[in-house]
């Protein structure tokens, strides 16, 4: 069992919202003229996605996508089941999937595959969190907030067992 106190802090929430500023200006000016949906990967995306969506200041709908992965809490099975799928059809749009966490990259490349057969415009990621030490696939990442070692990391929308989403920083149990 892992609580708040046994964490050490890895990006403290300044470090944070200062990135997904600069995050939002850039995605702010890329998307210029353009039909902008953001997609936000349940549950792990919430936070980020409010304080993301924010920071983009453009007109853009915001949509979500619950998934769940099967096998063991705190590693990827990579074979994803859709929990809650989309309000509104994508066709024609341009689809910014926001995600918490990039770590295998199977959930990623399940879900780009599954996006791509509902013919939007243009389909990118933005990932708050990138950990390559896991890839075991290659899917193309547009937007990474910060690149990380191998921590198992909780906090700011992450869990550990459905717990601790609520702390306002990434930590990770040294
Ligand atoms: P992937 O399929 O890229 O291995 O993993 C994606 C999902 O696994 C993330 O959306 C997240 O739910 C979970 N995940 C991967 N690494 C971590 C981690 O370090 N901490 C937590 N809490 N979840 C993680």
């Amino acid at each position: 069992m892992v609580t708040r106190k046994d964490l050490a802090v890895l990006i403290d929430e300044e470090t944070l919202q200062s990135r997904i500023l600069e995050l939002g200006k850039q995605i702010a000016a890329d998307y210029e003229g353009k039909d902008l949906a953001l997609i936000g990967i349940l549950k792990g995306c919430f936070m980020f996605l409010a304080d993301l969506s924010r920071a983009i200041e453009r007109d853009c709908t915001v949509d979500f996508l619950g998934l769940s992965s099967y096998g063991a809490a705190t590693t990827s099975s990579g074979v994803v089941k859709i929990t809650s799928d989309l309000t509104r059809p994508i066709e024609g749009r341009d689809v910014l999937v926001v995600e918490d966490i990039i770590d295998t990259g199977l959930t990623m490349r399940y879900l780009l595959e599954n996006l791509g057969t509902r013919r939007p415009n243009s389909v990118r990621v933005c990932t708050l969190l990138h950990k390559p030490a896991n890839a075991r696939c290659e899917v193309p990442i547009d937007y990474v907030g910060f690149t990380i070692e191998d921590h198992f990391v909780i906090g700011y929308g992450l869990d550990y067992a459905e717990r601790l989403r609520n702390i306002p920083y990434i930590g990770y149990k040294p």
